[in-house]
């Protein structure tokens, strides 16, 4: 199965993806994640791409478009995938269209996850994440054992240079502006459904198989 999800930063879209994955035997393709290794790696792409990101803004489309076509043609993307932080623009949906189209693999669920610009804004302050596995840990509602390193393979944690107040607002409202018009295009298609995502990471889960209860 296909599926893309859309909601705010801090939504809890990697956390959700990395379920839905494992239980479907699919891989995530985590545009954001993707990016990241890129400039840790210094790759010509990284190096353009760490501007934007730093101020919190979107990497343009074509960059993006072209990372995410060469990532769907690789064997595994082949019997599905999560999208988790594309499309966020609608060139990009429309580019996600004639990609998948060519396929004839067409979507088949766009999740939204909805929560607060506050609650958006509390999650990503506190939050620290794991460079190796991903997993992310919230300073008060969900520290790890020890004060720094990730529970699962003791990789040192790190705040990401994009989680600062600042530059967390200008995410929202970037949000706001180019990718929320995508819940229309979606809706519009009657592939769109939508999970209240202000609960537990394990609850939202709970609500997210029940919004797919009859397509998986
Ligand atoms: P994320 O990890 O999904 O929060 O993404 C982190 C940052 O990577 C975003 O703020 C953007 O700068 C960049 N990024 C990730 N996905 C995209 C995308 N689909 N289009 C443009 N920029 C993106």
């Amino acid at each position: 199965m296909r599926f893309v999800l859309l909601g705010l930063p801090g939504a809890g879209k990697g956390t959700q993806a990395r379920v839905l994955c494992q239980q479907l035997l699919i891989p995530q393709i985590a545009t954001g994640d993707t990016l990241r290794e890129h400039v840790q790696e210094g790759t010509t792409l990284g190096i353009e791409a760490r501007t934007y990101m730093d101020r919190g803004e979107y990497v343009p489309d074509a960059l993006v478009v072209k990372m995410v076509e060469e990532r769907l043609l690789e064997p595994d993307a082949v019997k599905g995938f999560v999208l988790d932080g594309f499309p966020r623009t609608v060139p990009q949906a429309e580019a996600l269209d004639r990609a998948l189209e060519a396929a004839d693999a067409p979507l088949d669920v766009v999740i939204k996850f909805t929560i607060s610009d506050s609650i958006a804004i509390q999650r990503i302050i506190g939050r620290f994440t794991c460079l190796t596995c991903k997993r992310t840990y919230h300073v008060e509602w969900s520290p790890p054992l020890d004060d720094a390193l990730c529970d699962d393979d003791q990789t040192p944690l790190e705040k990401r240079t994009d989680e600062d107040e600042l530059t967390v607002k200008r995410r929202l409202a970037i949000y706001r502006q180019q990718t929320a018009p995508l819940e229309t295009f979606y809706a519009a298609r009657g592939v769109l459904r939508e999970v209240d995502a202000e609960a537990s990471p394990a609850e939202v889960t709970a609500r997210m198989m029940a919004a797919l209860a009859d397509v998986l």
